[in-house]
């Protein structure tokens, strides 16, 4: 029982959601795979930072000189979390689309970046725009897996990009298999792990039992806990060096003429402008925190909480919970439901309104994996994390089973966000 205890603090667990029929109840945050709220650490560590906010790289002064050593140092934080290799590149970006929009202005100009129909937008539009080929996911894993390799066989792939989890139904897909895969096809392998790090433990050098030989890993600070603006793109140095500058400005350079100009080498190159120093500190704040925490713990304090919100759900009538696969090795806290005869976006204003509980609902960025689902017209998510507690999801399932219970002839007022007869 213990597990199902929060893991961590989270800011604003505590925060009171009004309800349109009277009085407000604690609110049930399950949005957590859109962004995380941030932890007591993460706060504090903004507060301890904010005093010595001064140019980053380009001044003498104290608070300079603490800042820029704030900023680098968050580097090796970052690259211990990743479990990257030595000379991996830590580039700080703005979140998960930059990063692999960064990505895609490096990968080598005659090679095809090959990717799966189930992705997030982010990690399908930057490779719309250079050589790509896709995949159809099928039913099963496995035969994903021999799909891919099909593909990969044909030759000149220079890098698999991979989501982590599905940041639609939270399925883990096999990571040090893909890895493997790509690998044995002279590929390398990119993970979106915009989903995946909030989550797991992720070793990219690789270590046994973990996930392994991952060449770039992607994720956001804003879903690891830690306020917006912040991302990371960590990986092998060699095409970040030789790739398009992502920006052009100042310190991105070693040395500019009026007609031309040679690019810097390492994350520099890619992190024009003045960088995010607090961003940047507060991502690896949580990366701290987040790898301090028993990696048994921390899965089973989710995958009960999951097994909660499933079977509650899927033992109401008319709810269905969907997934792409049917044999995943695993899922995240994130899960993705409907209830028939109700309008995904309806539901979830009435679970706001009605009963204080923030889940998701749409297409979340991915159409192609929701024309997959055969949800064309959306569904719902409930996710969650480290700061989560049974009783949130179990408020979900008890809200959803009165929606179903009170029938169908009932409309719900959107503008009024009432229940009316
Ligand atoms: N990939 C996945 C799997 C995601 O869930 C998200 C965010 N929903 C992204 C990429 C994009 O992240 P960001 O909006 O922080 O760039």
């Amino acid at each position: 029982p213990d597990a199902l205890e929060p893991l961590a603090a989270v800011v604003g667990a505590d925060l009171a959601a009004p309800l349109v029929t009277g009085g407000s109840v604690r609110y049930a945050n399950l949005d957590y795979a859109a962004s995380a709220p941030a932890l007591a650490e993460v706060a504090d560590h903004l507060t301890e930072v904010l005093p010595f906010y001064a140019s980053v790289h380009r001044g003498a002064g104290y608070a300079s000189q603490i800042s820029t050593s704030v900023y680098e140092n968050a580097r090796g934080t970052v690259r211990a979390f990743a479990g990257a290799r030595p000379d991996d590149a830590v580039v700080f970006t703005r979140n998960t689309t930059d990063s692999l929009n960064l990505l895609a202005g490096c990968v080598p100009p005659g090679l095809d970046v090959l990717y799966l129909d189930i992705e997030h937008h982010a990690n399908l539009l930057p490779w719309q725009g250079r050589p790509h080929r896709s995949v159809v996911a099928a039913d099963t894993v496995a035969e994903t897996l021999e799909r891919l390799g099909a593909e990969l066989a044909h030759g000149g792939v220079g890098l698999l990009a991979v989501t982590g989890a599905s940041n639609v139904t939270g399925e883990v897909l096999p990571l040090a298999e893909l890895a493997a895969l790509a690998h044995a096809h002279g590929a390398r392998i990119l993970v979106d792990a915009a989903q995946l790090a909030p989550h797991r433990r992720i070793d990219m050098a690789g270590d046994p039992g973990a996930v392994t030989g991952i060449d770039y890993l992607a994720f956001s600070g804003h879903k690891l806990y830690a306020p917006f603006g912040s991302g990371v793109l960590v990986g092998r140095p060699d095409w970040l060096d030789a790739g398009r500058p992502h920006l052009a400005g100042g310190g991105a350079v070693s040395e500019v003429r009026l007609e031309s100009v040679a690019w810097a080498t390492g994350p520099a190159r890619h992190e024009a402008g003045s960088p995010n120093v607090l961003g940047a500190a507060t991502l690896a704040r949580a990366a701290e925190v987040l790898g301090a925490l028993d990696p048994v713990a921390w899965t089973r304090h989710e995958e009960q909480l999951r097994a909660a919100l499933v079977d509650g759900l899927e033992a109401i009538d008319g709810v269905g919970v969907h997934r792409l696969f049917a044999d995943a090795p695993s899922a995240i806290g994130v899960v993705n439901f409907s209830i028939a005869g109700y309008d995904a976006g309806l539901a979830a204003a009435y679970l706001s309104a009605e009963h204080g509980i923030g889940v998701r609902d749409g297409r979340f960025c991915a159409h192609p994996a929701l024309t997959r689902l055969g949800l064309p017209a959306g569904s719902l998510r409930a996710s969650f994390g480290v700061g989560s507690r049974l009783e949130d999801v179990e408020r979900l399932v008890a809200a959803v089973g009165q929606l179903v219970e009170a029938g169908l002839g009932i409309d719900y007022a959107v503008d009024a966000g009432r229940w009316v007869p």
